[in-house]
């Protein structure tokens, strides 16, 4: 390659690239502020442009962020009033912890809810994530057993200071599941397809359940669930028992055993 050309055609690029921001580049300016149109080009569900303008006029324009972008974690709640979680008010979060054990930088900190008995109760009823050291990794929502924590696309969070308004709170981390399928369709259409399954594969469960048990009826051979428990109850009693014995046996033979020693 003769001396120079590299530089040659680094102009030739740089020279393309500004014909292209008033060709294509001006094709895609928005009408107005925040109705910026879609990219020319989406690879690995980025947004990315082919020619043209690079420069974004934020904040009077922004680009469209692409549903599997993340920023910080939040927490749901069901929307509808019958769901299976009324009780905790809807809120998602059982506080089993695993977010907390898995974030690698262990800035989510839970407390979990106590009845009037004292007992533990599947609810959390303060919830805080550190969003100061928070690395936007989204494990916590990717080992969350109940898909109660999703990562938020909201990154205009800037504040003045660095303490008390990075910490964020259970209400502050609450959105309803609404704003998730609002994000993440995709997401969103796969969980719903998993819930139908599951439903599906309970509601065979019972019906296979419930034709063994008339099949059984019907032969005159069904047993009453307390007199099956009972019975149980009484082989297992039945076995503790042979064990004592056994080892009662197996003590008064080493008992008497003559000592060798
Ligand atoms: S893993 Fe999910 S359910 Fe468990 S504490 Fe975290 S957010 Fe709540
Ligand atoms: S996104 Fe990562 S760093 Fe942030 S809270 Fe979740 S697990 Fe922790």
């Amino acid at each position: 390659m003769a001396f120079g050309s590299g530089v040659i055609r680094g102009m030739g690029i740089t020279f393309r690239h500004l014909v292209e921001s008033y060709v294509i580049g001006f094709k895609e300016q928005p009408a107005a502020a925040g109705d910026l149109v879609a990219p020319t080009a989406v690879r690995a569900g980025m947004p990315v442009r082919t020619g043209g303008m690079q420069t974004v006029q934020y904040p009077d324009e922004k680009l469209p962020i692409p549903e599997r972008f993340r920023y910080l974690p939040f927490l749901l709640y069901e929307d509808d009033a019958d769901n299976d979680r009324e009780a905790f008010d809807g809120i998602r979060c059982t506080a089993c912890g695993i977010c907390a054990k898995v974030c690698p930088p262990q800035c989510i900190w839970i407390v979990q809810g106590k009845g009037d008995d004292g007992k533990p109760r599947p609810v959390a009823t303060e919830f805080y994530i550190d969003a100061s050291i928070c690395m936007s990794c989204g494990f916590c929502a990717e080992y969350c057993p109940f898909d109660a924590i999703k990562m938020d696309h909201d990154y205009e969070l800037s504040s003045y200071e660095r303490h008390e308004s990075w910490v964020y709170d259970l209400q502050e981390l609450l959105h309803p599941v609404a704003y998730h399928a609002a994000i993440h369709p995709t997401d969103w259409q796969r969980e719903l397809e998993e819930q139908r399954a599951k439903d599906e594969a309970k509601r065979r469960k019972a019906e296979a359940k419930a034709a063994k048990a008339a099949a059984a009826g019907a032969d005159g051979d069904a047993e009453d669930p307390e007199a099956a428990k009972q019975r149980k109850l009484e082989a297992r009693q039945k076995m503790l028992d042979a064990r004592k014995a056994r080892e009662a046996a197996k003590a008064a033979e080493q008992g008497d055993a003559p000592d060798e020693a």
